[in-house]
């Protein structure tokens, strides 16, 4: 007879690992991911289903459509579904697996193997590159800790997460995710994800295109338009000749820099290449509405890939030999 409570243990098991890795490797801090008791909705037909055949091969001809039996088994595995997603979660790493196998017909989920995930890795040696990090490290003693409490009904636990650079091996990298019933959140990491700036990007506007990025990732797209607007306008100024931006008297606006910046350009640099006075207009733009949204967000991406493609291609024309 198919075991129905390990069937449905196994697939929720696999969903919050499954999460969890998403959270991991794809979320900033204090972003989220979410398990919805709909996501076993189908499993739990399938138990039902096959329950059915069963029932019609022990006993041609029966139907258990509509039946209060089936009603009933249905209430049951919606119950064994609550049992296991609003229990206590426990996780173990690779290198301190749980002592024992837990008591059979435990209403808890068993503990789980935390996930190997390809996160950054800030060390020296990895240089912010994406790397494989396996769960616990080379010495750890103790296994995964928790603070588990009730708070309005709601199981809430913030977990710290120890993981380990497979490359270099270094200091482990320390997660802390907070699980509110079935959202979990990153709220903390020991060390900040190394954000890699591309190489195109000078190196005197480096560290605010880093903070733009930062922000962005963060969702403070405000501070994200401001910070690349500072990397356009500092670049204008320091490739302009001094003597024509004194030229203009008070304070030049973005669009004199602009076109000041479009003549210090190569004479066969194409005009259909994405272009800095558009960029900083744009960015304007985005800091005057004082709006942050998915829209802005997006409108963000859009600018951002133009920028750097605006950058890549004085790179290139640097590298080209001139005539
Ligand atoms: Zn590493």
């Amino acid at each position: 007879m198919t075991n129905y409570a390990s069937n449905l243990t196994d697939v929720i098991s696999r969903k919050v690992s499954s999460v969890l890795q998403e959270l991991l490797e794809t979320k900033h801090l204090y972003q989220s991911v979410q398990i919805s008791e709909k996501d076993f909705n189908e499993v739990i037909n399938s138990i039902i289903e096959e329950h059915k055949r069963e029932a019609s091969r022990a006993e041609p001809g029966i139907n258990l459509d509509g039946t209060p039996y089936l009603k009933n088994r249905v209430d049951k595995l919606n119950k064994e579904r609550d049992a296991l997603l609003y229990s206590d979660w426990y996780f173990y790493t690779e290198s301190n697996p749980p002592p024992g196998v837990p008591p059979i017909g435990s209403v808890d989920l068993p503990p789980l193997p935390l996930p190997s995930v390809r996160v950054s890795c800030g060390s020296k040696q990895c240089k912010g590159s994406i790397q494989p990090h396996n769960s616990g490290f080379v010495g750890l003693r103790y296994g995964t800790a928790s603070f588990d409490f009730q708070q309005d009904g709601s199981v809430i636990q913030i977990f710290s997460f120890p993981y380990q650079c497979q490359n270099c091996k270094e200091d482990p990298l320390v997660f802390l995710v907070k699980r509110d019933d079935l959202k979990l959140t990153l709220v903390g990491r020991s060390q900040f994800p190394e954000v890699s700036v591309p190489d195109f990007i000078p190196d005197a506007q480096r560290k605010f295109y880093r903070n733009a990025i930062i922000a962005d990732q963060t969702s403070f797209t405000l501070a994200a338009a401001l910070y690349l607007r500072t990397v356009i306008e500092q670049y204008f100024h320091s490739t302009i000749p001094e003597v024509e931006i004194k030229a203009i008297k008070g304070n030049p606006t973005g669009d004199e820099l602009a076109d000041l910046y479009a003549k210090t350009l190569p004479k066969n640099f194409p005009s259909n290449f994405p272009s800095l006075k558009k960029a900083y207009n744009d960015l304007s733009e985005i800091v005057h509405s004082g709006k942050e949204n998915d829209e802005v967000k997006k409108s963000f991406s859009a600018i951002r890939t133009a920028v750097d493609g605006h950058f890549r291609a004085v790179q290139l024309f640097k590298q080209m030999p001139t005539q």
